[in-house]
């Protein structure tokens, strides 16, 4: 029997419609052969790929595929947000990712204003349980919060709100994440919670996303990768041991479900998961 717990993978919108193509006929339909429970297509700042998100949810959905896309308020009207989810209605989306989004530059003066809790209460007043919703969780403390103990109890607020689970940022500190869990528990937050995967294939490109987005990459990890700075193929095959354990690890945990960042490609991604069977 399978050790895999059901797996999910995330996708970014394709700039155009050869991009598109190749995600759906290449990588889609690699990853598909796992038996994904969805692929997720994510929504750019303040809207910026509004367009590509619907499109790529489309195709996916026309290919045969169960898609999800990410949802953010940012500076739109509620209106324009009430026909969003009617669309995605209209097209047979049942599952949501409820967002608060990353902030571009510019976007108002309280960045808190349109908070993933104020989108999940959108959502369940104007469509009722038309969704499975989930929402963004941070082992590691989401980097605008004022301390681990606010973070959690506005991941309760925004959960109590409506949200059926969670999918966490990616973190490679297990440990973390098992805390995380106890204080959920202790917090009566009682949600599935599913760990987000980020397969390392580059150490630049993940120390980018790392600062950005408040995740640690051990002290271990950052030095074994800066000596394989040079060996592409050494470190995405470093990089899959690293992850392969890492998610042993959390399935030894039981967790529901593993959500991985693919960033639009197949290979490592599959590799672990293939390793993992
Ligand atoms: P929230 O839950 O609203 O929390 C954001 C911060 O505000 C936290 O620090 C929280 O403690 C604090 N906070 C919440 N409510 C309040 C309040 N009322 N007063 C004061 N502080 C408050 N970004 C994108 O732009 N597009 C995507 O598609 C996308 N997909 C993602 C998918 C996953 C699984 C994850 C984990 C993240 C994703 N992100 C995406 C990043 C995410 O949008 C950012 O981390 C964003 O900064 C926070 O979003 P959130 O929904 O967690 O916000």
């Amino acid at each position: 029997m399978s050790r895999l717990p059901p797996v999910s993978f995330e996708f970014f919108p394709p700039r155009d419609e050869e991009g598109r193509s190749k995600l759906i006929n290449n990588v889609a339909r690699k990853l598909g052969t796992l038996n994904p429970h969805f692929f997720s297509v994510t929504y750019g700042a303040g809207g910026s790929t509004r367009d590509g998100t619907r499109q790529t949810v489309a195709d996916l959905k026309a290919a045969g595929f169960e898609a999800a896309p990410h949802l953010s308020m940012g500076n739109d009207e509620i209106i324009e947000v009430k026909q969003t989810l009617d669309d995605y209605a209209a097209h047979g989306i049942n599952r949501i990712v409820a967002l608060r989004g990353d902030q571009p530059s510019g976007m108002g003066t309280n960045p808190f204003a349109n908070n993933a809790q104020a989108l999940v209460e959108l959502i369940r007043q104007h469509s009722g349980k038309q969704f499975h919703l989930e929402v963004a969780a941070y082992p590691e403390t989401h980097p605008d919060a004022k301390s681990a103990a606010a973070d959690l109890d506005y991941f309760k607020r925004k959960v109590d709100a409506g949200a059926d689970s969670a999918i966490t940022q990616y973190f490679y500190n297990v440990d973390a994440f098992e805390n995380f869990l106890n204080r959920c528990a202790q917090a009566n937050i009682t949600l599935p919670i599913i760990p987000g995967v980020m397969p390392i294939t580059n150490l630049a490109s993940l120390v980018r996303f790392s600062d950005k987005c408040g995740a640690d990459i051990p002290r271990w990890l950052r030095y074994v990768l800066m000596d394989l700075q040079d060996d592409e193929q050494g470190t995405i095959d470093f990089g899959v041991e690293v992850m392969t354990r890492v998610c042993e690890q959390l399935i030894s945990l039981g967790v529901p479900g593993l959500h991985f960042y693919t960033l639009n490609r197949w290979g490592a991604t599959t590799r672990i998961c293939e390793n993992l069977n």
